[in-house]
């Protein structure tokens, strides 16, 4: 079993007389740079000067430079901004900046580990990834709750880097929800892994498949999607609070009998078959490449399906149903994880 961290294993020492750049105020830069902020760690955080972030930093109440300031100023530099957009950040501004021993953080493993950013050997790598959206690492801290998070080191250049990754991820709030070492391999394989086979890719494709199905035998679409969206939240809560078990214990015994017997055919072998060959994807780095070459030709191709999911029959019926349930608030992304 994983070695985990909670609050008693952590302390905020290894920060104490330290300043951490945070660069990029999104959905993980926010959440971390405020939590620090209210840790009691020093924080500055990273923006360019036009950019919509700048005055939502300075609203909060943090100090905002450059991200080639703050990285002068970081002995702790947290890279933040999206993933295709880390490399030439750092190139232009944190490389050339960073002072010798200054140690650079991840979220998310991706670049380091398909090779697309190359830190030198004189600065620690290290990574904190909370296992959840920024909104609710924000949220969670805010109400004393923390979402648990994976830490590992790449590179060890000042004999410390373990500890200050675990300082950062107690100053978040992770320790309070516990902190599990892996490896930048581990962390990235995963990720990308789970968020395409089942928790985005998967689950959406679920839903819009068995959505379709029944709107196409003659259904109403407003039944079909209290069927295949709305209930799945119920379902979700129930596995997060007790696995497999909970849910059985609270659906009918005709449904589990359902569940038992043509849940396999839904998703079977061939499916799980499917599942490895997205995984030898993520390993080879053939993803990687194809993500990155698409992100720099422009994102046509990407755009376009994020129009046609935009623009599914689904999309149109959820937001008129949504619109009548006045207890939902558009932005609560994040409600049914914080339950
Ligand atoms: P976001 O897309 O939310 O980041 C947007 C922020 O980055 C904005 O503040 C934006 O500023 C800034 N930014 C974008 N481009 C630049 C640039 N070229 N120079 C300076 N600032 C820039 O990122 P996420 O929080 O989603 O992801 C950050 C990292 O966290 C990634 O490595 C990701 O994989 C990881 N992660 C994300 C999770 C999530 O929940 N989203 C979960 C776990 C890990 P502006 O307003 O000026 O555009
Ligand atoms: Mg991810
Ligand atoms: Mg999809």
């Amino acid at each position: 079993t994983a070695k985990m961290y909670f609050e008693k294993d952590a302390s905020l020492k290894p920060l104490e007389g330290k300043t951490v750049a945070v660069i990029g105020y999104g959905s993980q830069g926010r959440a971390h740079a405020l939590n620090l902020h209210d840790s009691g760690v020093d924080v500055v955080v990273g923006l360019r000067e036009n950019g919509g972030s700048w005055n939502r930093a300075k609203q909060d109440g943090l100090v905002v430079m450059t991200p080639a300031e703050a990285a002068a100023k970081g002995d702790l530099i947290a890279i933040l901004v999206p993933d295709m957009q880390q490399p030439d950040v750092f190139e232009s501004a944190i490389g050339p900046n960073a002072k010798e021993g200054s140690s650079i953080l991840f979220a998310h493993g991706f670049n380091i580990h398909f090779d697309m950013i190359t830190v030198p050997e004189t600065m620690d790598v290290i990574m904190v990834a909370p296992k959840g959206p920024g909104d609710l690492v924000r949220r969670q801290y805010e109400e004393g709750k923390g979402v648990p998070s994976i830490m590992a080191v790449h590179q060890d250049a000042s004999g410390e880097a373990q500890d200050r990754a675990l300082a950062y991820a107690h100053g978040i709030g992770g320790t309070r929800g516990g902190v599990i070492t892996t490896t930048f391999g581990e962390e990235t394989e995963t990720d990308l892994f789970g968020e395409q086979a089942v928790l985005c890719g998967g689950m959406t494709e679920l839903v819009v498949k068995g959505f379709e199905t029944l709107v196409e035998a003659g259904y109403q679409p407003e039944v079909a999607y209290f069927e295949c969206l709305h209930e799945l939240k119920l379902i979700v809560d129930l596995l997060f609070e007790g696995g497999l078990s909970k849910m059985n214990h609270y659906v009918s015994e005709t449904a589990q009998y359902g569940d038992f017997t043509r849940g396999p055919r839904v998703v079977d072998d061939s499916t799980k078959a499917r599942m490895k060959e997205v995984l030898e994807d993520v390993q080879s780095g053939r993803f990687a490449k194809e993500w990155a070459d698409e992100y720099r030709s422009g994102l046509k191709e990407f755009r376009r399906m994020e129009r046609e999911d935009n623009e599914h029959l689904i999309e149109k019926v959820g937001a008129n149903l949504r619109a009548q349930m006045s207890w939902i608030e558009p932005d609560d992304a994040d409600e049914s994880s914080a339950a």
